[in-house]
């Protein structure tokens, strides 16, 4: 009998119900666990978890809770192997791509443990210091940041079932906010396994962390004022879930992630044969086969000077034809699988869209899999596009391909390729490459804008920089416009999604006893 992911709300697993979904091994195909459909008893769960679960995290302080976050912790290290396990059965990915997902979510929790146990015993937050209203001085406002006394309801993408889950839910623990996960039914088990673990150690308060597996239904009609919901997921969802007539009436505070499509600068300095230009070779290609190109954050539109657009080309195309696709079972695969066969066919979808307006410079389905059949695993090799006059693309700067495929752009001077950045209408990040960290300065101001994080390397940082496409809990992860409008992390700033800030006005005496519990939020 295969894995049935159970559902767990209001304290309690509930029974197996007809499997309805089906999750498949994306290499072989194998069905590997099921999910039921509609959860049951929705509302009694989303009540406990705002009486139980709520009231018992917040009558901790944010150190105590922060000491949870780091037994939670704990718990997750020590089933690390399992959860390699199910990433390879479920994501189809390598060592390499998992540790991606799950390391990623260890060293979250720890950052987020590390985070709240410097607020010691606090149990409320001060933002900023008080105005002073009146001429003797006792009169004045100070504003506070409270813990929300409702629930965090998190829906997930399917690329990152355990960084996904952790890097909100430590935050939202953190404050003192219940957590109901609803991760993606094609890749859950890892979300549920890891979820069925921290249960099983007994270390949240009861209601602190439910989940719901297989499907959405009826979700979104439980939101009541005060809940939050964080989305993860497709632009399209994204519209569906802020139009819902429940976080419309209740005014539901929503974080929305969705499609992004980043690019790289490459600065004009960097010829062929300098540290810049090979760094930003390697990262492209990085950047195109980690996790099969399955990050928000992937480089989708790689901005080269026109001059040397065949130089990269070439030098990217010698990179990516070393970069074995196939079962990641097999040591010398270096890529694994795209998440299912439904993926398989939008990226190919996607690549035959793309096909119709640029160039292929490296990529078909010429290259043979390792130990996978083509007919089955969904597995695709990369694809590099280019397209030399980028003014003339459109779908390029629209569209993204959410697997291993990039394109590469050319421009003519930085204001041009500053223009064609702002042409993917808001992105979670954007990087660039150059000798030259007063260009990068300027750069990076002109993007700030329109990106929630620019990452800017030079040649002295190249070895220790943190990857364009990884998100470090330190630094926040959202975008403007078609990236959602989001913000996470980033340190106590995650925080504040958690909370509402209020204005408290009295005597300077009353203002100084509300201190009394109280720590600076200093971000
Ligand atoms: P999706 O189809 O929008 O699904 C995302 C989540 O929403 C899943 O858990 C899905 O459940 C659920 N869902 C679907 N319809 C819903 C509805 N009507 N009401 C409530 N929930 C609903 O997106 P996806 O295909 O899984 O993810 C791929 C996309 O996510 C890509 O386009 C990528 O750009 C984006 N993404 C963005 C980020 C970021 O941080 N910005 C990160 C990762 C991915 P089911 O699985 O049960 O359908």
């Amino acid at each position: 009998m295969t894995n049935y992911l159970q559902n767990y709300l209001g304290g309690a697993w509930q029974a197996r119900a007809e499997p309805v979904n089906k999750l498949l091994d994306p290499i072989t195909g194998a069905h590997i666990a099921s999910t039921g459909g509609k959860a049951e008893n929705l509302q009694a769960g989303f009540d406990f978890a705002r009486t139980q679960g709520s009231a018992a995290l917040q009558a901790m302080s944010y150190g105590e809770r922060a000491a949870m976050l780091d037994q939670v912790l704990k718990v997750l290290q020590a089933n690390r192997d399992a959860y390699y396990d199910i990433s390879l059965a479920n994501s189809g990915t390598t060592k390499a791509d998992s540790g991606v997902d799950i390391e990623g979510a260890l060293f979250t929790l720890g950052y987020y443990a590390k985070l709240g146990a410097g607020l010691g015993d606090a149990r409320l937050l001060l933002d900023g210091s008080p105005a002073i209203y009146s001429k003797d001085k006792l009169f004045q406002s100070q504003h506070i940041l409270t813990p929300v006394r409702g629930v965090a309801l998190f829906i997930n993408a399917f690329n990152f079932p355990s960084w996904g889950l952790w890097e909100k839910a430590a935050p939202a623990l953190l404050s003192g906010v219940p957590v109901i996960i609803k991760p993606a039914t094609v890749t859950a088990w890892l979300t549920q396994r890891m979820v069925a673990d921290v249960i099983a150690a007994g270390i949240l308060p009861p209601g602190a962390l439910s989940i719901v597996c297989g499907s959405s239904a009826g979700l979104l009609d439980q939101l009541r004022p005060f809940d939050v919901l964080s989305f993860t997921g497709s632009a399209d969802t994204a519209v569906a879930i802020r139009s819902h007539d429940a976080v419309a009436r209740h005014s539901v505070r929503v974080n929305v992630e969705a499609d992004s499509l980043n690019c790289s600068i490459l600065g004009p300095d960097a010829l062929p044969g300098t540290p810049s230009f090979d760094a930003y070779v390697s990262e492209l290609v990085r950047e195109m086969s980690t996790k099969s190109g399955q990050r928000c954050t992937a480089i989708r539109r790689a901005l080269v000077p026109a001059g040397i657009f065949s130089a990269v080309a070439e030098a990217a195309s010698a990179k990516l034809a070393q970069i074995k696709v196939g079962n990641p079972r097999n040591e010398e695969v270096r890529m694994g699988s795209l998440v299912s066969r439904e993926q398989y066919d939008n990226v190919q979808a996607g690549i035959r869209k793309l096909a119709g307006e640029a160039q292929t410079i490296h990529g078909g389905s010429s290259q043979p899999l390792v130990d996978a059949d083509p007919a089955i695993a969904a597995c695709v090799s990369p694809t590099l596009f280019g397209i030399r006059d980028a003014d003339q693309a459109t779908l390029v700067h629209d569209h993204e391909v959410f697997g291993p495929v990039s394109t590469l752009l050319g421009y003519r001077d930085t204001e041009h390729a500053l223009a064609l950045a702002q042409r993917g209408l808001g992105s979670l990040v954007a990087s660039a490459f150059s000798e030259d960290s007063a260009w990068l300065a300027r750069t990076a101001q002109a993007l700030a804008a329109s990106h929630g994080r620019v990452h800017t390397v030079t040649p002295e940082v190249a070895k220790t920089q943190t990857g364009h496409g990884n998100v470090m809990p330190g630094s926040i992860h959202g975008g403007p416009g078609r990236a959602g409008g989001g913000e996470e992390l980033g340190g106590l700033r995650g925080l504040a999604f958690y909370h509402r800030r209020s204005a408290i006005q009295g005597s300077a005496q009353t203002l100084e006893n509300l201190s009394a519990t109280a720590k600076a939020w200093i971000v």
